[in-house]
């Protein structure tokens, strides 16, 4: 991460270079629990240093815990231009919820963002209760892709953040899917 990157407790906001045009903001979204710092920890660590930064400013927000501060939420909308939206594929309730995070983009966010569904923690085979097809097909019903991913063991996380990537900058060839 480059010298001005900086991490809040709560925002888990990464800052990038304000004078590069190219920075964005990715916001994650999904129930408390489902591994939304899991996940950003694991791509900032990962993969932001030797893939990504050196090409394309990127600045995130993550919600973690801040679903009891809802009126404060639609600021944190603003200017995003994609945002995840996880449930975690052993706690149906986090699946049903989707729709509800779904809404709040909707209310929320008057830019074209782009949305990518992510499954998290696939590595938890036994306790899985949302099937593959059952999120593939609700993603396919809203026109938005549909990743899983384990922040555990790294599994389609670099995917999960690059495709969603690609869809805010088609033309960005060092992005990789
Ligand atoms: P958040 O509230 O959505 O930010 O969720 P966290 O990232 O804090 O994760 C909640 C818990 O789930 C933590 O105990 C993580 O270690 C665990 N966790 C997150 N991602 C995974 C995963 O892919 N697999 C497994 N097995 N556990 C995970």
């Amino acid at each position: 991460i480059n010298a001005k990157s900086s991490i809040k407790p709560l925002d888990t906001t990464i800052e990038t270079n304000a004078e590069d045009n190219r920075i964005f903001k990715l916001v994650l979204l999904g129930d408390s629990g489902v591994g939304k710092t899991s996940l950003f920890l694991r791509f900032a660590n990962d993969a932001f240093n030797d893939i990504f930064l050196p090409t394309v400013g990127v600045d995130f927000w993550d919600t973690a815990g801040q679903e009891r501060f809802r009126s404060l939420i639609s600021s944190h909308y603003r200017n995003a231009k994609g945002a995840f939206v996880v449930f975690d594929v052993t706690n149906l309730k986090s699946f049903e919820n989707v729709t509800r995070w779904l809404q709040e983009i909707n209310e929320n966010s008057n830019n074209d963002l782009k949305t990518l569904l992510v499954g998290n923690k696939c590595d938890l085979t036994l306790k899985r209760v949302v099937d593959h097809a059952q999120a593939k097909n609700l993603a396919d019903s809203l026109n938005i892709l549909y990743v899983e991913t384990s922040a555990k063991n790294t599994t389609n996380v670099e995917l999960a953040f690059m495709s969603l990537i690609s869809e805010i900058m088609p033309n960005q060839s060092s992005v990789k899917t």
